[in-house]
């Protein structure tokens, strides 16, 4: 396959920019788009295409729609007749009228060039004249032609121009079907009206050229158990979108059947081979049990055949990594028995090729994908995996995938995250002469538009059967960067187009920057999307940078965009061992501040005015813009008044841990009374469109949720009181007053204390010093609600100078994958946390008031699988370790109070796996928390 040299790239994404300019709104742009100085008339014109062509129909249809759109005079339809009379032609090579436009025009066209879904066009000022390669190559020329179109001076005009166009990649820029196109279906009430929505959907995606859908059934659902009704739905819109040269696509298993924990049946309960447990959800496989698999994959083939999918991916066992991949230690005796430890490739191979057979059979022309496992490309970097040998890790990922692309049928893709372009290059040394599915890296991203699909060419290696997807399953309002991702795998040469160096979704640059793509594509695309009048002001929003996920949940908003700036590689299993086989972090973590949340205020209000702007042109919007219009404009005010009190909170905070009470009053003062104007305001939008429809419930965001500004309005209040909160030790009363942070294991604490008479335990959601001076301890547990400033300056505060004491737990102790990374308030009793452990018989290595009497080397149980072990400072002492001296536990005084860091976590492993639940405290657990408070407390607790 041809790869394009690195010098060209700079020259051609020039010359686009050069050509466009002045050029109408195409997106994706054409790869050649030159004007040829005159105008040709559409509005009234004549339209020809090919008898029982249904994409030329198609093409027909949708530039009668955008003529009536733009009001202008329907076309006249007609059997060509001679290559002479003026008008449109749609047609494919192969027809024989385009034969003669090829030599009157001289246009350079074959079914190979430029190839599949490519196309020319030629318009001069009497014929618009759209030739594809293929019967989609015509009808993506059409979609071009439709962009061109303008209303001038009472007529509807293309300029005539010579366009030669063709994708980059064939497959690209997934879209949603459960999370995506059905939001538009959201409110529908009668069938009729639903199906349209969804049908308006995939228009949607074809006047961008995406063409993959993804994601209908949700994961670990036998697909058999789908309903009628959904399946009349889903083949229908399917229908309607594989005509449109869209492919239905599907996330199936290798699993031989999925159940829920509850409905196991007794075959189930006994599963001898590996099963896989996520979200309450369970998978059962089994390489060597062939007439059940035959079975299972025989019914998926023809729910995926009646249902008219037109891709198939079929995911392995997602776990083990390089040590054990797909947890292959787990299989059963009957496996042991047909293959050997090394040889998992060819129990894959076993598998797939019955897939290929089965699908070839009964659902032929479905394209089967698998991300073969280890399906990240980075596992053919050596240097990653130090703690495994050389020979393990060369027989579980080189070898392996050597192996499995000899024996496996050559119709099947494999596939992979999106990576830097050396992994990837020995990655598909591997898989040579194999078409590959590129992902991206699922990004969980927290504003509106995104420009990370930039990268897409460091993956582009010309095969005519690659594809690049995009899996944000969450799609909302974004449609903008899914049409992002399509033009870059469109045209990888796009200008803006990036290499790929490791780090896919970065918060600080992808929603304000590259300029060429915010202030020149973005722009076009509102246009497009919106249509002029809208999208001229809406755009405005989309380049203001404003993250509504921040905004709402900024702790959690920031630690998953930290996660990934520590640990380079997407999580391949996150439960496992894998967290052993990492690089070194690649960008310092986001520390969170005032000015940080300033930026969201201002984006915030400039995102309210474009849309207020554009609210004035909201009749030249269709039902289903509207809708997605809507969305943004119903949660803007509410977004920008959490912004803004967001902000006073931090500024108030940052001023309180300076002394300067009397400031931050005035500060939190002036917040609640604008918070009480922004609050009118939002009401007054919210009933300005009561009577619009929405794509979702008024609350929800593309991630979080919007809190009520009530809510809002009482933290403000509680951080005013705090200004006259003067914190000394206080002397615990008849009852120990006990605070739980809202967190893992935070239920299980509460039902602990239950049982003491002279204990009040609750648990809290705030860290204000006026809510912290209640308690005479706190328990901190595994949460990402806290802000910085609580946890550092509050909490401090509270122990210092209030003689409380804290318990902290698991990795906000200062673990590598802790909310605030490898620090905590308290560095003189614990420095941070270390490595993570795996474990769970722990002894007392000191005699400790906290033990009360209990002597050194009493053996105990963690109640869960691992922990965090924590480095203890100069004034912190470890008091349980593990039989190899690993801290878990470390206690020290600071100030006039106490803390306790214990690197567990108080949830309740399930069957000694990574799965947990809450329940009552036992083992360690029990004792540190009994311990701790009557440590701090200086009170003995009482069993009811
Ligand atoms: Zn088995």
């Amino acid at each position: 396959m041809k790869k394009i040299p690195r010098f060209l790239t700079v020259f051609l994404a020039y010359s686009v920019l050069t050509i466009l300019n002045g050029a109408p709104d195409l997106v994706p742009m054409p790869k050649v788009y030159k004007e040829t100085g005159q105008v040709f008339q559409i509005d009234g014109n004549n339209v020809f295409t090919e008898k029982g062509n249904r994409q030329g129909e198609i093409a027909v249809d949708e530039l009668q729609k955008k003529t009536a759109e733009l009001g202008g005079a329907a076309l006249k339809g007609g059997e060509i007749k001679d290559i002479s009379a003026p008008g449109i032609y749609i047609l494919t090579v192969k027809n024989e009228k385009a034969g003669d436009f090829k030599k009157k025009y001289q246009l350079e066209i074959t079914d190979e060039n430029p190839g599949i879904q490519g196309y020319v066009i030629k318009v001069t000022n009497e014929q618009a004249v759209v030739i594809g390669s293929d019967s989609v190559g015509a009808l993506y020329g059409a979609m071009t032609l439709r962009q061109m179109m303008k209303k001038q001076d009472g007529k509807i005009i293309v300029s005539s121009c010579d366009v030669r166009d063709w994708p980059d990649f064939k497959f690209r820029s997934s879209m949603s079907y459960a999370r995506g196109i059905s939001q538009l279906a959201f409110g529908e009430k009668t069938r009729e009206e639903q199906v349209a929505a969804y049908k308006a959907g995939v228009d949607m995606m074809l006047h961008f050229k995406m063409n993959v859908i993804f994601d209908y059934t949700f994961s670990r659902i036998n697909v058999w158990d789908f309903d009628a009704n959904w399946k009349s739905l889903a083949s229908e819109v399917n229908k309607y979108a594989l005509e449109r040269g869209i492919y239905p696509s599907n996330y199936d298993t290798t699993a031989i059947t999925n159940s829920t924990k509850d409905k196991l049946t007794d075959e189930l309960k006994n599963w001898k081979c590996v099963k896989e447990s996520r979200h309450g959800k369970m998978s059962f496989h089994c390489w060597s049990a062939d007439k059940m698999q035959k079975e299972k994959i025989e019914k998926a083939a023809d729910f995926y055949k009646e249902c008219n999918f037109g891709i198939v991916f079929i995911h392995p066992v997602d776990g083990g990594a390089i040590e054990d991949p797909e947890m292959w230690s787990h299989r059963c005796p009957e496996c042991r028995k047909l293959w050997k430890d090394g040889e998992r490739w060819k129990a894959t191979v076993h598998q797939l090729n019955m897939w290929a057979d089965i699908f070839r059979k009964k659902a032929p022309g479905v394209i089967l994908e698998s991300p073969i496992y280890p399906y990240n490309a980075v596992y053919s970097n050596r240097e990653r995996f130090p703690n495994v040998s050389r020979e393990l890790w060369k027989q579980n990922s080189i070898d392996f995938w050597t192996n499995v692309n000899r024996e496996l049928d050559p119709s099947v893709l494999t596939g992979s995250w999106m990576s830097a372009r050396d992994a990837m290059d020995k990655y598909r040394t591997c898989w040579k002469g194999r078409a590959m599915d590129f992902n991206d890296h699922y990004p969980i991203d927290a504003g509106i538009f995104s420009t990370y699909y930039r990268y897409i060419i460091t993956n582009f290696y010309g095969n005519p059967g690659d594809m690049y997807l995009s899996r944000g399953t969450t799609v909302y309002g974004s449609w903008l960067t899914l049409i992002d991702c399509c033009e870059f795998s469109w045209n990888t040469l796009s200008p803006g187009n990036e290499e790929f160096k490791g780090l896919f979704y970065d918060p600080e640059k992808d929603h304000t920057q590259p300029d060429v793509i915010m202030n020149d594509w973005l722009p076009m695309a509102c246009r497009n999307f919106y249509g002029e009048k809208v999208g001229n002001l809406i755009v405005k929003m989309y380049q203001s940078g404003i993250q509504p996920y921040y905004i709402v949940e900024p702790g959690r908003a920031l630690e998953r965009a930290n996660k990934s700036r520590r640990k380079p590689m997407a999580d391949m299993d996150p439960n496992n061992v894998s967290k052993k086989s990492e690089a070194a972090s690649i960008a310092p973590d986001i520390i969170d501040n005032p000015a940080r949340m300033a930026f969201q205020v201002k984006a915030a209000e400039k995102s309210m005015q474009a849309l207020e702007e554009a609210w004035k042109h909201y009749n030249t919007m269709n039902k289903y813009q509207k809708k997605l219009f809507i969305y943004y404009y119903k949660r803007m005010p509410e977004l920008y008044a959490i912004a803004r009190a967001n902000y006073a909170d931090r500024v108030a905070g940052e001023l309180q841990k300076d002394g300067m009470f009397d400031a931050a009053a005035a500060v939190l003062e002036n917040a609640l009374k604008n918070l009480k104007a922004d609050s009118e305001k939002a009401q007054a939008v919210k009933t300005q469109i009561k009577d619009e429809q929405d794509i979702m419930a008024p609350d929800k965001l593309k991630f979080g949720t919007i809190p009520k500004l009530s809510e809002i309005k009482k933290m403000i209040e509680s951080r005013l009181a705090d200004a006259k909160v003067i914190l000394k030790p206080r002397r615990p009363g008849r009852f120990v007053n006990i605070a739980v942070y809202d967190g893992t294991g935070a239920k299980g604490t509460i039902e602990f204390f239950s049982q003491f008479k002279n204990v009040k335990a609750e648990i809290i959601s705030s860290l204000n010093l006026s809510v912290l001076d209640k308690y005479d301890c706190v328990f901190i547990m595994k949460t990402t609600k806290i802000s910085r400033n609580d946890f550092f300056n509050n909490l401090r505060r509270y122990v210092v100078e209030g003689g409380g004491g804290v318990l902290i737990e698991h990795d906000l102790i200062g673990g590598e994958r802790g909310l605030f990374g490898q620090t905590n308030p308290f560095p003189e009793v614990c420095k941070s946390g270390a490595k993570r452990k795996d474990g769970r018989k722990v002894q007392t290595v000191l005699e400790h008031p906290i033990f009360n009497g209990l002597s050194k080397g009493t053996v105990m149980d963690l109640m869960y699988v691992d922990w965090i072990v924590p480095v203890a400072g100069e004034d912190g002492s470890v008091i349980v370790a593990d039989a190899v001296g690993d801290a878990v536990v470390v206690a020290g005084t600071v100030g006039s109070g106490k803390a306790v860091f214990s690197g567990t976590i108080s949830v309740s492993s399930i069957g000694g796996g990574y799965d947990a639940e809450e329940k009552c405290l036992y083992g360690l657990n029990a004792a540190i928390a009994e311990g701790a408070v009557e440590w701090f407390a200086g009170v003995k607790l009482e069993k009811k």
